[in-house]
């Protein structure tokens, strides 16, 4: 009896956005399942929300962590987003700070950001685990 592969991912609660992300990771990590913890503009959510609400989101993350021994965390963002109606560069530079703060605050985990176009379609804009390869 194999046990399940799970991948944790932080996103936005649009329907749009949800399906191609949950895809796109369980292809690309090749992953079981995928552990979605939702917000409203979760980018902007993760550093600029109400500190409870963060606490919140980092609990969420730490129960399929610990229970599903999920290694990977994903902060995603998308195209049209209403929680946090920025332009895609600076949701690339939210994404960017997403990354510094699950990655001072967690360090045993491989952690990617995720750009969901125009288009529906996922664009990987940082892995962690890529860094670290090219680094190596
Ligand atoms: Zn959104």
């Amino acid at each position: 009896m194999s046990q399940k592969s799970f991948a944790t991912a932080i996103g936005c609660i649009d329907g749009r956005a949800a399906i191609p992300t949950l895809q796109f990771l369980q292809n690309y990590l090749q992953v079981d399942h995928v552990d979605f913890v939702t917000s409203a503009g979760p980018d902007k959510a993760f550093l600029q929300g109400e500190p409870a609400k963060i606490e919140e989101m980092k609990r969420q993350v730490a129960i399929s962590l610990n229970a599903h021994h999920s290694k990977i965390i994903t902060i995603v963002a998308h195209h049209d987003c209403a929680g946090n109606p920025i332009s895609r560069e600076e949701h690339f530079a939210m994404l960017s700070a997403c990354v510094k703060e699950i990655e001072q605050w967690n360090h045993d985990v491989r952690v990617l950001s995720l750009w969901i176009n125009e288009k529906w379609q996922a664009e990987v804009i940082s892995d962690s685990w890529d860094a670290n390869t090219k680094a190596a």
